[in-house]
């Protein structure tokens, strides 16, 4: 069975133009970009015009773009980088929404010298401004703020935070691994000192990340080792990824704004129409300020992960948070953090979509996830006692 792939925030399908520009880094060009060789160093001048259409993706230049293995990996390494830079500073602030990327690292930070604020968020999941400002210190050595939340879609207001957090001189970073592809970003208009992305969710292959670092900002390496990213970064490099990287840039550039309202009409009739179709099922947050591709919808008083099984047996694939918290029955913490009511939160499937989803694949979802609610609260203790407070109040 084909799947219904609806889980692109997890992943996304490598796309055929990316896997035809990496085979030959495979077969033909496998020299170590380091070698003095010219085998070796035609390797290295591919890698340099990758790191160009990466670095246009986002207003960059290609010497501030340095390569890792994945989006964790650049976040460790721009908090860390900070930190280690800024000896003095003791203080990181971030949000209670983060991915665990950026959240659990503060919480380590947080048991291991250092203070950690987390800065809240709205029933809508929109940052608290005000705390955030009451909270910056002489002592922050830095704010990391996603772009935009893997779970909700929603986009914090990145080009306020950049203006407000170097008018303070703190240094910003930004997780922008769900935002790189799905919204224009430019670092010459926007003040940012670094910002994350990762190649997996924009076409690319798994394995490849990369960190953008302001011209001019205080750097130390994460992973230590050899001279490769200008001494940024050990290791040789993931030469066929980064190619692919490359190209997924490109394209991704050169289609955004037609993919994208595309990919949002279908989004949003999948989200209208789900609606439209079940009772108390409603949207988690700001429905004004989010990605294109994706819909947080709460089936109230059913499990989130039942629904997945069920859609799972019609080849749907979707998921109940980030894939790092599904398996876990606890809510997701980013719900929790907007207070949605437990009763919501369990029931919270995670839709989002790609450039290869069809309309024929939106009408099969609105056909089946309808019943499989109906079949889910026909056995739901939660549902038959908030059917009898309902029937007892209009009585
Ligand atoms: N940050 C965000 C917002 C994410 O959504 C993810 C992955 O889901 C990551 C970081 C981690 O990226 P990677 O899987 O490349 O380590």
């Amino acid at each position: 069975m084909k799947p219904l792939y609806f889980d692109n925030n997890a992943t996304t399908r490598v796309a055929p133009e990316v896997v035809e520009a990496m085979l030959p880094y495979f077969t033909e060009y496998y020299g170590n970009p380091s070698s003095m060789h010219t085998f070796g160093g035609s390797v290295a001048a591919h890698i340099n015009d990758a790191r160009a259409k990466l670095a246009d993706l986002l207003g960059a230049s290609p010497e501030e773009i340095v390569y890792t293995s994945c989006g964790t990996e650049s976040d460790s390494t721009a908090i860390m980088a900070a930190l280690r830079s800024n000896p003095d500073k003791k203080h990181v602030i971030t949000s209670r929404v983060e991915h665990p990327a950026i959240k659990n690292l503060c919480e380590y930070l947080g048991k291991t010298g250092y203070r950690v604020t987390f800065v809240p968020v709205d029933h809508k999941g929109r940052l608290d401004m005000e705390y955030l400002m009451r909270n910056l210190t002489n002592d922050t050595a830095i704010a990391s703020f996603m772009w935009a939340n893997n779970e909700t879609g929603i986009i914090f207001p990145i080009e306020e935070l950049a203006g407000i957090l170097s008018e303070r001189g703190v240094l910003f970073h930004t997780d922008a691994v769900q935002a790189v592809g799905k919204v224009p970003i430019d670092v010459q208009k926007t003040r940012i000192d670094m910002l994350s992305l990762s190649g997996h969710k924009l076409h690319a292959p798994k394995g490849i990340g990369a960190l953008y670092v302001r011209k001019g900002t205080k750097f130390s390496p994460f992973l230590i080792g050899g001279h490769q990213e200008k001494g940024r970064r050990g290791g040789t490099e993931n030469v066929a990824s980064i190619i692919g990287l490359g190209r997924a840039s490109e394209f991704v550039a050169a289609h955004m704004n037609d993919e994208n309202s595309r990919v949002k009409a279908l989004r949003d009739k999948l989200e209208t129409q789900l609606i439209q179709r079940i009772p108390n099922a409603l949207v988690n947050g700001d429905t004004a300020n989010r990605l294109p591709n994706t819909s947080s919808i709460a089936f109230e008083f059913v499990e989130g992960e039942s629904i997945l099984l069920m859609m799972n047996e019609f080849g749907i694939c979707a998921s109940s948070g980030s894939a790092c918290t599904s398996g876990s029955l606890e809510p997701s913490h980013v719900l929790r953090a907007m207070g949605v009511p437990f009763t919501a939160a369990h029931g919270s499937i995670r839709f989002s979509l790609s450039r290869y989803n069809t309309e024929g694949e939106i009408d099969l979802v609105l056909e089946k996830v309808p019943g499989i609610v109906e079949r889910l609260r026909a056995i739901s203790p939660f549902w038959q006692e908030y059917q009898k407070e309902l029937a007892s109040s209009k009585a």
